[in-house]
């Protein structure tokens, strides 16, 4: 009776402190109710349906040989992508691909979790995916915060225009660095019925950091990695555009709970190149001040 009683006290108090250690390893920096709120999935357009929170953008497209998850929210997100995707009547458990536009916790929280109970191959831009491993650690500007998400290593390193296929899909990643190391969009076709869509899921080139782009020695190549992203997504062809997070492209305007299937809703090359000059002056006017100071 001691004995077991003693074991089990070693083993309570062993799995106390495990506990207290995860609980104290991952520290998601900030989370707002709009990331965590939940939100009705819809069929975006084709076999492209949106899965995510009330703002943190997930994607899922389905193909002939399981499916693709775009991105997954914090660490919380898990639940609700996995419900999101049940209510629209497919598996969790056909994921086959995981991708992320950025590893910042705010996208890649539920990757570790996702992975492993779907079993998934992970695919990053190869610029990401030692943040990915180091769980944000080693991010240039949110290092800081120390691990804000579980660490989780990629099965495959992705490159610019380098091609994902599965079953009947193929998607074009496209290298768009700056917010981090490995940010990325994706550019891919989707079929209905009716017609085929030309789809950009974009990583909006938002700056993160106050300190001047010079002194980021974690990242020395962040003012031109910038400029090149501003470049290069200004020449994209495509029907419809979304994003990392649903305010960037207004989601919230374009489509309401319960709304039906229009996916010329998401048709807004206007709203893609007033967003995207939006943020190429902040870019230029933090670049005056940086040499200002
Ligand atoms: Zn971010």
């Amino acid at each position: 009776m001691f004995r077991y009683s003693l074991l089990n006290f070693v083993l309570t108090v062993m799995l106390s402190i495990s506990i207290t250690v995860n609980a104290q390893k991952i520290n998601e920096p900030r989370t707002t109710a709009e990331w965590t709120a939940t939100y009705q999935p819809f069929r975006i357009a084709g076999n492209l349906y949106y899965v995510g929170t009330y703002d943190l953008a997930c994607y899922l497209i389905t193909t002939t040989k399981g499916n693709i998850l775009i991105n997954t929210g914090l660490a919380a997100s898990e639940s609700q992508i996995k419900n999101n995707i049940e209510t629209l009547g497919f598996k969790f458990s056909d994921t086959k691909i995981l991708l992320t536009t950025q590893a910042h916790y705010d996208h890649v929280g539920a990757m570790a979790a996702i992975k492993q109970r779907t079993g998934a191959n992970l695919m990053v831009d190869a610029k990401d995916a030692e943040v990915l491993t180091s769980g944000g650690n080693s991010d240039y500007e949110l290092g800081h915060y120390g691990t804000s998400f579980k660490p989780v290593k990629a099965g495959r390193l992705l490159h610019d225009g380098d091609t994902i296929r599965l079953g009947d899909m193929q998607l074009i990643m496209l290298h768009h660095p700056g917010h981090t190391k490995g940010s990325c969009s994706f550019l891919f076709t989707v079929k209905d019925g009716q017609r085929s869509y030309r789809v950009l899921i974009a990583n909006m080139p938002t700056i993160v950091t106050d300190k001047k782009f010079t002194d980021i020695t974690a990242y020395p190549g962040i003012a031109s990695d910038y400029a090149y992203t501003f470049n290069a997504m200004k020449n994209i062809k495509f029907d419809l555009w979304l994003a990392s997070h649903a305010n960037q492209f207004k989601m919230h305007d374009k489509h309401k709970p319960g709304d039906a299937y229009n996916p010329a809703a998401f048709n807004d090359k206007p709203g893609y190149d007033t967003a995207l000059s939006d943020l190429n002056k902040q870019y230029d006017e933090k670049i005056k001040k940086d040499r200002r100071q």
